[in-house]
Protein backbone atom coordinates (compact mmCIF):
# COMPACT_ATOMS: atom_id res chain seq x y z
CA UNK A 1 0.00 0.00 0.00
CA UNK A 2 1.11 3.76 -0.75
CA UNK A 3 2.23 5.79 2.69
CA UNK A 4 -1.03 7.88 2.97
CA UNK A 5 1.50 11.01 4.41
CA UNK A 6 3.86 10.78 0.96
CA UNK A 7 2.51 12.90 -1.95
CA UNK A 8 4.11 10.91 -4.52
CA UNK A 9 3.30 13.31 -7.13
CA UNK A 10 4.94 15.81 -5.02
CA UNK A 11 8.23 13.66 -4.18
CA UNK A 12 8.74 12.50 -8.37
CA UNK A 13 8.62 16.11 -8.99
CA UNK A 14 11.51 16.90 -6.07
CA UNK A 15 13.34 13.89 -6.78
CA UNK A 16 13.47 15.49 -10.94
CA UNK A 17 14.37 18.94 -9.61
CA UNK A 18 17.38 17.73 -7.52
CA UNK A 19 18.48 15.49 -10.55
CA UNK A 20 19.24 18.48 -12.89
CA UNK A 21 22.76 18.86 -11.94
CA UNK A 22 23.04 15.07 -13.47
CA UNK A 23 21.03 16.04 -16.87
CA UNK A 24 23.77 15.22 -19.89
CA UNK A 25 25.99 13.07 -18.00
CA UNK A 26 26.79 10.03 -19.88
CA UNK A 27 25.64 8.21 -23.19
CA UNK A 28 23.41 6.51 -25.41
CA UNK A 29 23.92 3.51 -27.05
CA UNK A 30 25.40 3.43 -29.96
CA UNK A 31 26.24 0.36 -30.87
CA UNK A 32 22.65 -0.78 -31.97
CA UNK A 33 22.70 1.74 -35.01
CA UNK A 34 19.16 2.57 -35.21
CA UNK A 35 19.37 3.95 -31.03
CA UNK A 36 22.29 5.90 -32.04
CA UNK A 37 19.79 8.54 -33.68
CA UNK A 38 17.29 8.73 -30.84
CA UNK A 39 17.00 11.89 -28.58
CA UNK A 40 18.79 11.25 -25.42
CA UNK A 41 17.51 13.28 -22.97
CA UNK A 42 14.18 11.93 -22.58
CA UNK A 43 13.17 11.21 -19.04
CA UNK A 44 10.34 9.40 -17.73
CA UNK A 45 9.38 7.62 -14.49
CA UNK A 46 6.34 5.98 -13.80
CA UNK A 47 5.44 4.22 -10.17
CA UNK A 48 2.32 1.57 -10.17
CA UNK A 49 1.18 0.31 -7.00
CA UNK A 50 -0.51 -2.86 -6.63
CA UNK A 51 -3.96 -0.90 -5.21
CA UNK A 52 -4.07 0.97 -8.08
CA UNK A 53 -2.93 3.99 -7.30
CA UNK A 54 -0.72 5.27 -9.97
CA UNK A 55 1.81 8.64 -10.39
CA UNK A 56 4.18 9.67 -13.11
CA UNK A 57 6.42 12.17 -14.42
CA UNK A 58 7.88 13.53 -17.95
CA UNK A 59 8.17 11.27 -20.55
CA UNK A 60 6.54 8.51 -18.41
CA UNK A 61 3.79 7.38 -21.66
CA UNK A 62 6.15 7.85 -24.68
CA UNK A 63 7.44 4.13 -25.72
CA UNK A 64 11.33 3.08 -25.87
CA UNK A 65 13.15 0.29 -27.00
CA UNK A 66 12.98 -2.05 -23.70
CA UNK A 67 15.88 -3.93 -25.12
CA UNK A 68 17.70 -6.12 -22.39
CA UNK A 69 14.04 -5.87 -19.79
CA UNK A 70 12.34 -7.90 -21.94
CA UNK A 71 14.71 -10.65 -20.36
CA UNK A 72 12.66 -10.72 -17.37
CA UNK A 73 9.80 -11.46 -19.12
CA UNK A 74 11.30 -13.86 -21.52
CA UNK A 75 12.77 -15.84 -18.53
CA UNK A 76 9.53 -15.30 -16.67
CA UNK A 77 7.92 -17.59 -19.59
CA UNK A 78 10.56 -19.85 -20.15
CA UNK A 79 10.44 -20.94 -16.38
CA UNK A 80 6.66 -21.00 -16.59
CA UNK A 81 7.08 -23.60 -19.48
CA UNK A 82 9.85 -25.34 -18.83
CA UNK A 83 9.94 -25.72 -14.88
CA UNK A 84 13.46 -26.34 -13.23
CA UNK A 85 14.23 -27.61 -16.50
CA UNK A 86 15.30 -24.56 -17.49
CA UNK A 87 18.29 -24.24 -15.19
CA UNK A 88 20.19 -27.17 -16.04
CA UNK A 89 20.79 -24.83 -19.50
CA UNK A 90 21.34 -21.85 -17.85
CA UNK A 91 22.57 -20.57 -14.56
CA UNK A 92 21.29 -18.61 -11.31
CA UNK A 93 24.85 -16.57 -10.67
CA UNK A 94 26.15 -13.23 -11.00
CA UNK A 95 28.38 -13.13 -14.21
CA UNK A 96 30.56 -10.25 -12.92
CA UNK A 97 31.25 -9.86 -16.31
CA UNK A 98 29.65 -7.70 -19.36
CA UNK A 99 26.60 -8.63 -20.63
CA UNK A 100 27.59 -9.85 -23.86
CA UNK A 101 30.96 -11.44 -22.48
CA UNK A 102 32.23 -14.70 -24.61
CA UNK A 103 34.73 -15.44 -22.28
CA UNK A 104 33.19 -16.63 -19.56
CA UNK A 105 30.89 -18.78 -22.24
CA UNK A 106 33.86 -20.82 -23.47
CA UNK A 107 35.32 -21.82 -20.44
CA UNK A 108 32.51 -22.53 -18.78
CA UNK A 109 31.49 -25.18 -21.75
CA UNK A 110 28.33 -23.44 -22.81
CA UNK A 111 26.61 -22.90 -19.81
CA UNK A 112 25.66 -19.34 -19.57
CA UNK A 113 25.45 -17.93 -15.80
CA UNK A 114 22.10 -16.45 -15.48
CA UNK A 115 19.54 -15.55 -17.84
CA UNK A 116 19.79 -11.62 -17.63
CA UNK A 117 23.45 -12.00 -19.32
CA UNK A 118 22.84 -12.01 -23.60
CA UNK A 119 24.06 -15.59 -23.77
CA UNK A 120 21.33 -17.11 -21.27
CA UNK A 121 18.48 -15.27 -22.70
CA UNK A 122 19.62 -16.55 -26.28
CA UNK A 123 18.87 -19.83 -24.78
CA UNK A 124 15.75 -18.63 -23.40
CA UNK A 125 14.76 -17.16 -26.95
CA UNK A 126 15.53 -20.98 -27.73
CA UNK A 127 13.33 -22.48 -25.20
CA UNK A 128 10.13 -20.60 -26.74
CA UNK A 129 11.43 -20.99 -30.06
CA UNK A 130 10.87 -24.41 -29.37
CA UNK A 131 7.80 -24.04 -27.27
CA UNK A 132 5.99 -22.15 -28.77
CA UNK A 133 3.59 -22.17 -32.16
CA UNK A 134 4.07 -18.73 -33.05
CA UNK A 135 6.96 -17.38 -30.45
CA UNK A 136 6.87 -14.01 -32.01
CA UNK A 137 3.16 -13.62 -31.37
CA UNK A 138 2.96 -15.30 -28.20
CA UNK A 139 5.76 -13.06 -26.17
CA UNK A 140 3.28 -10.01 -27.73
CA UNK A 141 0.37 -11.59 -26.61
CA UNK A 142 2.39 -11.78 -23.07
CA UNK A 143 3.45 -8.59 -22.39
CA UNK A 144 0.11 -7.11 -24.00
CA UNK A 145 -1.69 -9.03 -21.64
CA UNK A 146 0.75 -7.95 -18.85
CA UNK A 147 0.84 -4.24 -19.51
CA UNK A 148 -3.00 -3.89 -20.42
CA UNK A 149 -2.25 -2.35 -24.15
CA UNK A 150 -3.19 -4.39 -27.05
CA UNK A 151 -0.68 -2.03 -29.60
CA UNK A 152 2.45 -2.80 -28.34
CA UNK A 153 4.76 -3.62 -30.90
CA UNK A 154 8.21 -4.89 -32.16
CA UNK A 155 9.99 -2.23 -33.43
CA UNK A 156 11.27 -3.98 -36.94
CA UNK A 157 14.04 -1.74 -37.59
CA UNK A 158 15.67 -1.88 -34.31
CA UNK A 159 15.47 -5.77 -34.41
CA UNK A 160 16.54 -5.94 -38.46
CA UNK A 161 19.50 -3.06 -37.42
CA UNK A 162 21.30 -5.40 -34.64
CA UNK A 163 20.36 -8.75 -36.51
CA UNK A 164 23.19 -6.90 -39.29
CA UNK A 165 25.65 -5.36 -36.87
CA UNK A 166 25.21 -7.50 -33.38
CA UNK A 167 28.16 -10.00 -34.45
CA UNK A 168 28.76 -10.65 -30.28
CA UNK A 169 25.35 -11.74 -30.17
CA UNK A 170 25.73 -14.43 -33.17
CA UNK A 171 29.19 -15.29 -31.92
CA UNK A 172 27.47 -16.11 -28.36
CA UNK A 173 24.17 -18.04 -30.17
CA UNK A 174 27.21 -20.20 -32.39
CA UNK A 175 29.62 -21.07 -29.41
CA UNK A 176 26.17 -21.99 -27.24
CA UNK A 177 25.50 -24.42 -30.73
CA UNK A 178 28.60 -25.71 -30.45
CA UNK A 179 28.48 -26.94 -27.02
CA UNK A 180 25.18 -28.28 -27.82
CA UNK A 181 23.13 -25.78 -25.79
CA UNK A 182 20.83 -24.30 -28.34
CA UNK A 183 17.72 -26.42 -29.63
CA UNK A 184 17.00 -24.72 -33.17
CA UNK A 185 19.13 -22.68 -35.62
CA UNK A 186 21.58 -20.29 -34.31
CA UNK A 187 20.29 -17.59 -36.76
CA UNK A 188 16.38 -18.32 -35.98
CA UNK A 189 17.49 -17.92 -32.39
CA UNK A 190 19.02 -14.84 -33.18
CA UNK A 191 16.43 -12.99 -34.93
CA UNK A 192 13.17 -14.11 -31.74
CA UNK A 193 15.80 -13.03 -29.82
CA UNK A 194 16.63 -9.78 -31.28
CA UNK A 195 12.73 -8.82 -31.58
CA UNK A 196 12.47 -9.82 -28.04
CA UNK A 197 14.96 -6.94 -27.29
CA UNK A 198 12.99 -4.28 -30.06
CA UNK A 199 10.09 -4.25 -27.82
CA UNK A 200 8.66 -0.91 -27.34
CA UNK A 201 7.13 0.02 -24.02
CA UNK A 202 6.35 3.03 -22.03
CA UNK A 203 7.25 3.54 -18.23
CA UNK A 204 3.79 3.25 -17.40
CA UNK A 205 2.99 -0.03 -19.55
CA UNK A 206 6.35 -1.46 -17.75
CA UNK A 207 5.45 -0.42 -14.46
CA UNK A 208 2.29 -1.91 -14.78
CA UNK A 209 3.55 -5.46 -16.51
CA UNK A 210 6.40 -5.58 -13.56
CA UNK A 211 3.44 -6.42 -11.49
CA UNK A 212 3.54 -10.30 -12.92
CA UNK A 213 6.56 -9.93 -10.19
CA UNK A 214 5.02 -7.99 -7.67
CA UNK A 215 2.51 -10.53 -6.50
CA UNK A 216 0.81 -14.14 -8.65
CA UNK A 217 -1.36 -13.06 -10.69
CA UNK A 218 -3.74 -15.00 -13.19
CA UNK A 219 -3.22 -14.22 -17.06
CA UNK A 220 -5.02 -14.64 -20.01
CA UNK A 221 -2.61 -15.97 -22.89
CA UNK A 222 -1.30 -19.04 -24.11
CA UNK A 223 1.86 -18.73 -21.25
CA UNK A 224 1.00 -20.55 -17.87
CA UNK A 225 1.14 -18.37 -14.60
CA UNK A 226 4.34 -18.20 -12.47
CA UNK A 227 3.75 -20.21 -8.57
CA UNK A 228 4.83 -18.13 -5.48
CA UNK A 229 7.99 -20.02 -5.89
CA UNK A 230 8.92 -19.73 -9.38
CA UNK A 231 7.98 -15.91 -8.51
CA UNK A 232 10.41 -15.59 -5.17
CA UNK A 233 13.36 -16.95 -7.70
CA UNK A 234 12.89 -14.63 -10.37
CA UNK A 235 12.95 -11.52 -8.11
CA UNK A 236 15.85 -12.95 -6.67
CA UNK A 237 17.72 -13.63 -10.00
CA UNK A 238 16.58 -9.67 -10.67
CA UNK A 239 18.04 -8.65 -7.59
CA UNK A 240 21.75 -10.66 -8.15
CA UNK A 241 22.23 -10.84 -11.66
CA UNK A 242 19.84 -7.62 -12.90
CA UNK A 243 22.18 -4.37 -13.95
CA UNK A 244 25.24 -6.39 -15.81
CA UNK A 245 27.94 -6.06 -13.72
CA UNK A 246 26.91 -3.74 -11.58
CA UNK A 247 24.22 -5.62 -9.66
CA UNK A 248 25.24 -5.19 -6.31
CA UNK A 249 25.63 -1.65 -7.05
CA UNK A 250 22.28 -1.22 -7.66
CA UNK A 251 21.23 -3.60 -4.63
CA UNK A 252 23.60 -1.43 -2.39
CA UNK A 253 21.71 2.17 -3.52
CA UNK A 254 18.62 1.25 -4.51
CA UNK A 255 17.64 -2.07 -2.60
CA UNK A 256 15.02 -3.59 -4.91
CA UNK A 257 14.99 -6.31 -7.58
CA UNK A 258 14.68 -4.71 -11.13
CA UNK A 259 16.37 -5.12 -14.49
CA UNK A 260 18.00 -2.29 -16.85
CA UNK A 261 18.18 -2.12 -20.69
CA UNK A 262 20.93 -0.47 -22.94
CA UNK A 263 17.61 1.74 -24.12
CA UNK A 264 18.16 3.74 -21.16
CA UNK A 265 15.22 1.72 -18.95
CA UNK A 266 15.04 0.64 -15.86
CA UNK A 267 12.75 -1.35 -14.18
CA UNK A 268 12.42 -2.57 -10.55
CA UNK A 269 9.81 -4.16 -8.40
CA UNK A 270 9.34 -3.93 -4.65
CA UNK A 271 7.44 -7.38 -3.92
CA UNK A 272 3.48 -7.00 -2.45
CA UNK A 273 4.25 -3.49 -3.22
CA UNK A 274 4.82 -1.43 -6.08
CA UNK A 275 6.32 -1.81 -9.78
CA UNK A 276 8.75 1.21 -11.13
CA UNK A 277 9.93 2.11 -14.53
CA UNK A 278 12.04 5.00 -15.29
CA UNK A 279 13.85 6.23 -18.55
CA UNK A 280 16.80 7.89 -19.22
CA UNK A 281 18.82 7.03 -22.21
CA UNK A 282 22.33 8.24 -21.03
CA UNK A 283 24.36 5.41 -19.71
CA UNK A 284 26.94 5.04 -17.35
CA UNK A 285 30.35 3.02 -18.42
CA UNK A 286 28.38 0.06 -17.29
CA UNK A 287 25.55 0.27 -19.39
CA UNK A 288 22.85 1.47 -17.04
CA UNK A 289 21.33 4.56 -16.88
CA UNK A 290 22.72 7.16 -14.88
CA UNK A 291 19.12 9.16 -13.86
CA UNK A 292 17.47 6.32 -13.72
CA UNK A 293 19.43 4.66 -11.11
CA UNK A 294 19.72 7.94 -9.15
CA UNK A 295 15.94 8.42 -9.59
CA UNK A 296 15.28 5.38 -8.38
CA UNK A 297 17.94 5.35 -5.11
CA UNK A 298 16.10 8.84 -4.45
CA UNK A 299 12.60 7.20 -4.45
CA UNK A 300 13.60 4.14 -2.19
CA UNK A 301 15.84 6.29 0.51
CA UNK A 302 12.86 9.27 0.47
CA UNK A 303 9.85 6.94 0.58
CA UNK A 304 11.82 3.91 2.31
CA UNK A 305 10.27 2.07 -0.09
CA UNK A 306 12.92 -0.48 -0.32
CA UNK A 307 12.99 -4.19 0.54
CA UNK A 308 15.55 -3.99 3.03
N1 LIG B 1 19.82 -6.09 -27.71
C1 LIG B 1 20.91 -5.74 -26.86
C2 LIG B 1 22.08 -6.65 -27.10
O1 LIG B 1 21.90 -7.82 -27.19
C3 LIG B 1 20.45 -5.78 -25.45
C4 LIG B 1 21.48 -5.25 -24.53
C5 LIG B 1 20.95 -4.73 -23.24
O2 LIG B 1 19.95 -4.02 -23.19
O3 LIG B 1 21.60 -5.05 -22.25
O4 LIG B 1 23.18 -6.25 -27.20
Amino acid sequence: MPNPAIDYSELLNSIAEELKPYHGKGQQATYIPELANRNPDKYGVSLAFLNGDGYTYGDSEERFSIQSISKIFTTAAAFSIRGNALWERVGVEPSGTPFNSLVQLEYEEGKPRNPFINAGAIVVADVLLSELSDPYQGMLDYVRELSRCEDIQYDEQVAASEFDTGYRNASLAFLLKSFDNLENDPKDVLDLYFHFCSIEMSCTELAHASHLFVRRSKLDCKIPDLSTSQLKRLNALMQTCGFYDESGEFAFTVGLPGKSGVGGGIVAVHPDVYGAAVWSPRLNERGNSILGMKTLELLTSKSEMSIF
